[in-house]
């Protein structure tokens, strides 16, 4: 039997995971499990990221993580042991279900309009990379970063996903008419993926008018992939659509590791009362049984789920007030006397197991550091963000005297807006600028050049922060300015 790694997590996650390790091993799941230390507790006992070495040699070990919800001490400049473990193993893709659920009423089950929508969301890049600076007191920065080796990773991901769960339809939720280069690369590589899958109907959405729809007509969608933030929020709008967060299940999905969790917190105000919901958890421990290929397994435990539910049998979160609601363990036994049930709707297919021992394997050397472009960028310009409380017309002849001749003065903007050389004064400015130098004649040029520009810049200002602008042919690798 193979072993998988269990972290139960804090507050309501031992009471959670116990109840499903209960329906799993009476459902004589062909699993060991090993527990290892993460969580508050951990981090209490000193150790920064909340898992011990030995908990993550485990992890590394076994490649497949179960945990429950974990709780990230305030106030002591620790980062989230759920982030960490996702960045940190590279489980690139979380891929969240939702679908209607027989027993939990929401308007769209009242109305008779069924949703089975599945999210893939990119797990690494994007706002999620914690890049942010204060250049002023008065003025934050904070830079995404999207890449197109871990576009394209998640969005292969999406496409297989698809393929296998039979969707009709695969669609990239975006804000690529804003952010032009960032979400735009993103969108590019879907389309660049989906030419591989002539048998899926692939489109886009902008995400705004993505909310709109889903909370309109979410039976019109079936796969739909988004970069990180933003299939963040997608995914818990999702949630809300199908009963919230206690019917959310959440894989996280690597080439070595991968980790399934439920989506909602420790519920402290619950914990160790025994009246916890198991079954997000037990809806990310069925994707688990899934992805490690134990079909039939899965598909009993969820029909005796779906019936359970069905018959109206709920803990106090939700359900039929009318009916008296059981506690954590009486939910847990309930599942399992319905071993064998078939709900009336949404029955899962009983398709023979097909188990696969997770593959143990390290990356030895990186393949996403080779870029597979040929031609090389070239520098032609910089952005310089300054600190200055003076107007925008003192700025740019400031640093006009400073202009090498090499370079030209193309626009200077406050809060992305041009101020200089037209500009309105309705806009309302704060005291960080950016001066945006190109090349005058358009040839290259060098990163001295820059520092050399740099330099004089400083006897005027305080630089706060600088982007070389790149070009590769007659493409420019840089945005422009609002009104620009
Ligand atoms: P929460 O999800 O823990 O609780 C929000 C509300 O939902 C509470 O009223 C709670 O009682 C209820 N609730 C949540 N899960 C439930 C369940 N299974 N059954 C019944 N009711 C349930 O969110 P929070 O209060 O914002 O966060 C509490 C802690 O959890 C924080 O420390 C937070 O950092 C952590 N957290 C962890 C994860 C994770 O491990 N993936 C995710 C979210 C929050």
């Amino acid at each position: 039997m193979d072993k998988i790694a269990v972290a139960k997590g804090d507050g309501i996650g031992p009471e959670i995971m116990d109840a499903v390790l209960g329906i799993f091993n009476a459902a004589k799941v062909p699993l060991e499990y090993e527990v290892v230390d993460m969580g508050k507790w951990v981090f209490d006992k000193g150790y920064s990221n909340g898992m011990t070495t030995e908990a993550k040699q485990t992890i590394e070990d076994l490649s497949i993580l179960f945990k429950g919800p974990m709780e990230t001490p305030k106030g002591k400049g620790v980062k989230s042991v759920n982030v960490t473990a996702r960045k940190t193993w590279n489980t690139y893709a979380n891929k969240r279900e939702f679908q209607t659920l027989h027993g939990v009423d929401t308007v769209f089950s009242k109305a008779g309009i069924p949703i089975d929508i599945t999210i893939v969301r990119e797990n690494i890049e994007d706002t999620y990379g914690g890049i942010e600076h204060l250049l002023t007191h008065d003025v934050a920065l904070g830079r995404r970063f999207i890449t197109r080796p871990g576009s394209l990773q998640v969005i292969k991901y999406a496409f297989e996903m698809a393929k296998k769960k039979g969707a009709r339809r695969i669609t990239c939720g975006h804000k690529a008419n804003i952010m032009k280069l960032t979400d735009g690369l993103f969108l590019e590589v879907f389309y660049e993926v989906a030419k591989e899958y002539p048998e899926l109907k692939a489109d886009d959405v902008i995400v705004d008018d993505l909310c709109m729809k889903l909370v309109t007509r979410p039976d019109l969608f079936d796969v739909v992939v988004l970069t990180n933030l933003q299939g963040d929020i997608v995914s818990d709008l999702c949630a809300g659509l199908v009963g919230g967060l206690g019917f959310a299940p959440s894989a996280n999905i690597g080439d070595h590791i991968s980790i399934f969790e439920a989506v909602h917190g420790t519920a402290p105000d619950i914990a160790g009362k025994n009246i916890a919901n198991p079954t997000s958890l037990l809806l990310s421990g069925l994707a688990m049984l899934r992805h490690l290929g134990l079909m039939e397994t899965s598909a009993i435990i969820e029909n005796a789920l779906l019936y359970t539910l069905e018959s109206g049998i709920h803990t106090g979160d939700f359900g039929d007030k009318t009916i008296p609601s059981v506690n954590t363990t009486e939910f847990a036994n309930a599942i399992i006397g319905n071993f064998g049930k078939q709900p009336s709707i949404n029955a899962k297919p009983i398709i023979a197991n097909n188990y696969k021992t997770p593959t143990h394997f390290v990356l030895d050397n990186n393949p996403m550091l080779e870029s597979i472009e040929s031609i090389k960028e070239e520098i032609v310009g910089v952005d310089f963000f300054v600190e200055s409380h003076v107007q925008p017309k003192i700025v740019a002849e400031l640093a006009l005297k400073h202009t090498l001749t090499l370079f030209k003065l193309t626009t200077v903007t406050n809060r992305g807006t041009q101020v200089w050389p037209t500009g309105s004064i309705f806009t309302n400015l704060v005291n960080t600028y950016m001066c945006r130098f190109e090349s005058a004649d358009g040839e290259p040029l060098t990163q001295v050049d820059i520092l050399e520009l740099y330099k004089r810049m400083t006897a005027d200002f305080k630089v706060c922060s600088m982007e070389l602008l790149n070009r590769i042919g007659d493409k420019k690798l840089y945005s422009s300015a609002q009104g620009q």
